[in-house]
């Protein structure tokens, strides 16, 4: 079986160490030691004054949303996954679609300024597959209009935009940790955030709102994480540079070995220094997708729609129709691409899929 993904998993004498520290301290969670000794480790790796680990991806877009006091409408993209959109109508707000960049599958900023009304307080944008949005763009039209900018950017890990870390960038910037992504803690997720303040405020949110045993500043919730996760993203972490390395080698093999195929691949931005997390590949149309997915099936190579369907879809949202976007979800699929993945078993994929075009 040849996964979209699996998770990396350290060897496991490794994660005993920190549960042997635990069971010493008898301290589980409450901004213990461990999600202590992540968070340093994380700020000097990812060179970021700061960052808050919390339980998930979805928590972080939630306290961000919150932090910032956002009301009203959102102007955010259609291809994501749907935690983006969730996040917005999860906090009483109105999500608002602006198609995407055909080329890059991130929203395109030549769109955004038409969809912006008096009650726009803010643009959610994903960095999808790890490649960063037209940051540039995006921040002068914020400007320009008052406007929060919040980045999804749970794709991102390793990314850099003109030789500084992803995360950055925007009012505030959020990531995931979970399973699934390039670097993770089994589930968890951070903010990140240059104002001290807005900083400050999402520290108080993630426990409840407590300052101290018997005060609260504000609304809280618990976004807390616990030292179990702390252990596994601090024994995940000596791994991270060789995990980056896998993504990076696996993606250009892919590259090499699909020159015959005819497929779109995406357009990286010129200012990254790309993760290569994800290895998207876009169809002409969806039946060719369709036809080489059953086939892949068939042989045990179980690849994904990211992002199937398109967000504007979602049953719970009023209809706005997004043409790049439904098109672009219709015809994506996202290859295989995880640490132990070898050279023979993409190869493998490969070869179908090429059987498959040229039958
Ligand atoms: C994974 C993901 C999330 C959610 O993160 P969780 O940690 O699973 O809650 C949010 N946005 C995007 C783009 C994601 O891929």
């Amino acid at each position: 079986m040849i996964n979209i993904t699996n998770p990396f998993l350290p060897p496991i004498e490794d994660y005993k160490k920190y549960l042997n520290g635990i069971w010493q301290r008898n301290w589980l969670t409450n901004n213990g030691p461990l999600v202590n000794e992540l968070e340093l480790k994380l700020k000097e790796y990812l060179q970021v004054p700061h960052l808050l680990f919390l339980n998930n991806g979805t928590i972080a877009l939630q306290i961000a949303i919150k932090a910032l006091d956002l009301k009203g409408e959102i102007i955010t993209t259609p291809f994501s996954y749907v935690a983006t959109t969730s996040s917005i109508v999860w906090e009483g707000c109105q999500p608002v679609f602006v198609d995407i960049d055909k080329d890059s599958f991130n929203i395109d900023p030549a769109k955004i300024e038409a969809a912006i009304t008096p009650k726009t307080s803010a643009i959610l944008a994903t960095h999808v597959f790890g490649n960063p949005c037209d940051i540039d763009a995006i921040d002068k039209i914020a400007k320009k209009h008052n406007l929060k900018v919040i980045y999804d950017a749970a794709h991102c890990f390793g990314t850099k935009y003109k030789g500084k870390s992803i995360f950055l960038y925007g009012d505030i910037s959020t990531t995931s940790f979970h399973a699934t992504k390039l670097f993770h803690t089994i589930e968890g997720g951070a903010v990140f955030c240059n104002s001290p303040e807005i900083l400050k405020k999402m520290a108080y949110q993630r426990n409840f709102g407590h300052n101290g045993p018997e005060d609260f500043e504000g609304v809280g919730i618990n976004g807390k994480n616990s030292e179990f996760h702390a252990a596994m993203g601090l024994t995940n972490f000596p791994h991270i540079n060789a995990i980056l390395e896998s993504r990076k080698w696996q993606s250009l093999h892919y590259n090499d070995k699909l020159k015959g195929l005819n497929v779109q691949h995406i357009k990286i931005n010129k200012d990254a220094e790309f993760n290569y997390s994800y290895y998207p590949i876009v169809f002409e149309t969806e039946e060719k997708l369709l036809k080489t997915l059953e086939e892949l099936n068939l042989n045990r190579v179980t690849p994904r729609r990211y992002f199937y369907p398109s967000l504007n879809s979602l049953r719970y949202l009023d209809k706005q129709d997004m043409p790049v976007s439904e098109s672009v979800s219709k015809r994506v699929l996202c290859l295989p691409l995880y640490f132990n993945l070898t050279k023979e078993e993409i190869d493998y994929v490969c070869r179908i899929m090429l059987r498959v075009q040229n039958n």
